[in-house]
Parts: structure tokens; C-alpha cells; sequence
């Protein structure tokens, strides 16, 4: 029983696939998939799927890197407004900073991300938050935040952040990141995870796919099923067993989105 609770099948690598993969997810075990707009066209492209299979649910939002093109348009955060009203829509995500790729446009990727914020504030919606290279200045924004549900995609961050994360009642998700060979800092935030008070059921598995499959099959088109290889390698650094992870994940997914 597998929720996947960030993955990107609207992306061009699943062109050609795409209706021919999503249809077996439950046949590997993948009961839910929350796809993420990255784009104010990924958003529309994710609330597609999401009305076309029952097991996908939908996130809306502006990630880092199209801040700055997308905010060209007048009407970027009223298009991604009437997208979040969606009965499918989730989370408002995803939304953050990324000083990874370039450090130009800082202050619009800033503006972007607290514009939607506020709306997940307003709306009453858990917000998907992609924090590259830039956790400082990610947890000062979240720190204005904690009356709204955060989720770090693919935490990255140190051990210290992650414990002020957890205190301020934030949640993270894990995915093939954990199985790599120089994974040494993710599984670490994994032991601090589990020590904290209340910690496992502020962890969700998830995907980012197509993107980081998990080991053995690193390199590869990643995809919901692959989900069990990182569940066994988060078993393995928790000592819980792998059916285990997979149903507190379950839970904590469901419990995080709001669903039922
Ligand atoms: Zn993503």
C-alpha cells in the first residue's frame, strides 16, 4: 500500500507512456499519487490527470525556476487560485526557493513563493515546498507560516533544520535520494526523524519521478512502483519492517493532504 505523495507525470519523459503506466500503479501496490504543478501549464496539466484517474489527486502552484517567466503573466495567481478551488487539488505546491540552478531572480522566486503562501493561508491548504541549496532563507519564510501545513519535498537539508522544521509541526517526504551510495546527510535526517517526538508521522514517501529512481534502478525512468526500494532502505535505517514504513507513510499522506 503505497502513496506516492510527489511525482511529475505531466512531465514530457512519460509522453508516449503515460497511459500505459498510470493505468498498473495499482497493481504495484500504489494506492494514491498526488501530482505536482511546477508551472502555471504543469498545474493545468496535473488537474488533467488528476480528473482522469481516481487514485490521482493534484497540487497547484509555481516552482522556483518558472517564478520569474510565469509572473509575466498578469493573471499568474489568479489562474493558480481558480486551479487550487479544484475538488482534486490537494496542496498548494510546488512552491520555494532554488538557488541551485541560478541565483538570478532571487527576490521574484521570494515574492512568488510568499504570494502562495498567503493563498494556502487563505484557502485553508497544506503547502509543497521545494527548498535547493536555499534553507536558510526557506526556513525564515516557513517561520511565518506555522499556522499553515508544510511539507519539504526531498528534504535536503541538515539535521539542526530539520529538528526546527519538526517543532514548528512540518512534515518532509523522502525518495530514491536515500538509496544513493553518497546519501550519507538524508539518512541522517532519517535517524534525527525517528528520535524526534512524534517524527514518524511526519514522514511521506514519495517519488519526484520521473526523475531520482531508486537504486537498483538509478538512471532510470522513475515511476510510483519503484516507491517499495526506498520504503525497504528507509526499513533498513529505521529497523521497522518495510510494510511498516509503508503504512505510517500511508497514514501520515493522507493525514497531511487532508483526505480521507
Ligand atoms: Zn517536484
Amino acid at each position: 500500500m503505497l502513496f506516492d505523495s510527489h511525482a511529475h507525470y505531466d512531465d514530457e519523459k512519460f509522453d508516449g507512456i503515460r497511459d500505459e503506466l498510470l493505468p498498473k500503479m495499482p497493481e504495484y501496490g500504489v494506492k494514491r499519487i498526488v501530482n505536482a504543478g511546477a508551472s502555471i501549464k504543469g498545474s493545468y496539466a496535473s488537474r488533467e490527470l488528476a480528473h482522469k484517474y481516481d487514485f490521482m489527486y493534484f497540487t497547484a502552484g509555481i516552482h522556483p525556476e518558472s517564478a520569474f517567466e510565469d509572473m509575466q503573466n498578469p493573471e499568474w495567481l489568479s489562474e493558480i487560485e481558480a486551479l487550487c478551488r479544484d475538488e482534486k487539488c490537494v496542496a498548494v505546491g510546488e512552491i520555494g526557493l532554488d538557488y541551485y540552478w541560478s541565483r538570478d531572480h532571487i527576490a521574484e522566486q521570494k515574492e512568488c513563493f510568499i504570494a502562495h503562501l498567503e493563498l494556502a493561508r487563505r484557502l485553508g491548504l497544506p503547502a509543497v515546498i521545494h527548498d535547493r541549496e536555499a534553507h536558510g532563507d526557506c526556513l525564515e519564510i516557513v517561520k511565518n507560516y506555522t499556522d499553515v501545513k508544510i511539507l519539504f519535498h526531498c528534504y535536503s537539508g541538515s539535521v539542526e533544520m530539520l529538528r526546527e522544521i519538526l517543532k514548528m509541526g512540518m512534515y518532509i517526504s523522502m525518495g530514491g535520494v536515500v538509496t544513493f551510495k553518497n546519501a550519507r546527510k538524508t539518512v541522517e535526517a532519517i535517524e534525527a526523524l525517528v528520535e524526534f517526538p512524534d517524527g514518524p508521522s511526519r514522514l511521506l514517501l514519495e517519488t519526484d519521478c520521473p526523475y531520482l529512481a531508486p537504486v537498483p534502478h538509478r538512471g532510470e525512468l522513475n515511476h510510483s512502483g519503484l516507491m517499495v526500494n526506498t520504503a525497504e532502505k528507509i526499513a533498513e535505517i529505521t529497523g521497522l519492517t518495510k510494510e511498516e514504513i509503508e503504512a505510517k507513510t500511508f497514514d501520515n499522506a493522507i493525514s497531511f493532504y487532508n483526505m480521507k
